[in-house]
């Protein structure tokens, strides 16, 4: 799987002769992601192939538009790369339609509202303090300030979704729209229980994937499609793409969705994006993934239970996905204090707000950690121990000032990132 090792100034030789300072840059962000483990859950490693499809000549083309009905000649080649993907797509989650156009997640969901919705329309997601997204409608968005945003949480006893609470808001707020799923929710979505829910107040029901698409692909997490009329997702989390969106629909929101994205919010697709998105939309589809994404969760959950072994307070108690959601109220040492002695040891994580948290959102009481990308280097479950106890002994040095454990696991975590060489990384 990895490539033959080469030295950075033969990696990217034109970049190197033409643009030195820049080159070093990269080739520094390589060494840090060569050497470091990553528990960011929302990032990953894509493969060589996707690299390179992003780094293409499809880069020098405008398309406004959609395959045969373009505002601009000579995509003759670009309608069938951009044809190939979304048929991709389509036939890997199983939806009726497939936009591959969104620059980012941000974009695919305001596309959403623009197809749906008129400013000043209830649209009910779950807040960001509790796990959800920023774009589900909360106030600092443009989604929670031209539309008017209605937030569910998750229970205090339990950490997760009530879903008799999403029901009461529904039928007291009667949203138009309902998005489910979220950035920091650590348990399975309950997809037929939100779409009963949208049923009853005739809401559009939107699964917002954007953190499990990889494990929703995988077959590793039930998958939304059965259930909702709109499926948003992002295509460089665990799906392992090029950063980019994908927004995918029943048939009869097709035109709505399209006509949202382009003219309503968009220019020209990224055409380098999206074949990058169609190359990882076929390694998604083998069964190499599929074993991935079980391993992503295997992990995780392998993780979950060494720190929870080692008195971390996991929200929820544990996990069913890629992520963990850690309080460390307990362990008397403040999320971000946490977040940047385990940069320092060179294991990377986010500070992260846990739900009713008595912290301010920038300086919160959480961290959240995701085995997506360590596990597409290969490390295995048995190595989940150390990584606990790394996290364990450097959370610890944060409360006493230890400096010299943080020293010491940065060396540690150097000799194991040595021995599981990462994707699309062929550093010498
Ligand atoms: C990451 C994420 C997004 C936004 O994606 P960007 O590409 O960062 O704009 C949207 N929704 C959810 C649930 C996400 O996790």
């Amino acid at each position: 799987m990895t490539a033959p090792s080469v030295p950075a100034d033969l990696r990217h030789p034109a970049l190197a002769a033409a643009d030195p300072e820049l080159a070093a840059l990269v080739a520094a962000e390589e060494r840090l992601q060569a050497d470091t483990l990553r528990l960011i859950p929302s990032e990953n490693y894509v493969s060589a192939a996707v690299l390179e499809a992003s780094g293409t000549v499809l880069q020098n083309k405008y398309s406004e538009g959609y395959p045969g009905k373009r505002y601009y000649e000579g995509q003759q080649i670009i309608d069938q790369v951009e044809t190939l993907t979304a048929e991709r797509a389509k036939g890997l989650f199983g939806m009726d339609h497939a936009n591959v156009q969104p620059y980012s997640g941000s974009p695919a969901n305001l596309a959403v509202y623009l197809a749906f919705l008129k400013p000043g329309d209830t649209v009910l997601g779950m807040s960001l303090p509790m796990g959800g997204h920023l774009t589900h409608g909360w106030g600092v968005s443009a989604t929670g300030t031209w539309f008017n945003g209605v937030q569910y949480g998750v229970r205090r006893d339990t950490g997760r979704v009530d879903l008799d609470e999403v029901r009461d808001l529904a039928l007291a707020e009667r949203p138009k729209l309902i998005f489910c799923g979220g950035t920091a929710v650590p348990r399975e979505i309950d997809f037929a229980g939100f779409a009963s829910i949208a049923r009853e107040v005739g809401a559009v029901l939107v699964a917002d994937i954007a953190h499990i698409a990889g494990l929703i692909a995988g077959g590793a997490h039930p998958s939304p499609a059965p259930h909702v009329d709109v499926v948003s997702t992002t295509t460089h989390k665990t799906l392992r793409g090029p950063r980019g969106a994908m927004l995918l629909s029943r048939a009869e929101h097709a035109r709505a969705i399209d006509r949202a994205v382009f003219p309503g919010l968009q220019g020209g697709p990224h055409n380098q994006t999206t074949a990058a998105i169609g190359v990882a939309l076929r390694e998604a589809a083998t069964p190499d993934f599929r074993s991935y994404a079980r391993d992503v969760v295997t992990n995780a959950r392998t993780l979950g239970e060494e720190l929870a072994a080692r008195g971390f307070d996991l929200v929820s108690g544990g996990t069913d996905n890629h992520l963990l959601l850690i309080d460390l109220t307990a362990k008397d040492v403040p999320g971000k204090v946490a977040a940047k002695a385990l940069d320092r040891a060179g294991i990377v994580v986010n500070h992260n707000s846990v739900p009713y948290d008595t912290r301010k959102p920038f300086d919160p009481s959480g961290i959240r950690i995701g085995t997506p990308a360590l596990t597409s280097r290969g490390i295995p479950a048995s190595e989940m121990g150390t990584v606990a106890e790394w996290i364990d002994r450097v959370v610890e040095a944060a409360r006493t000032g230890d400096e010299s454990t943080v020293t010491k696991v940065r060396a540690e975590v150097t000799a194991l990132m040595d021995g599981y060489p990462a994707p699309g990384l062929p550093l010498s």
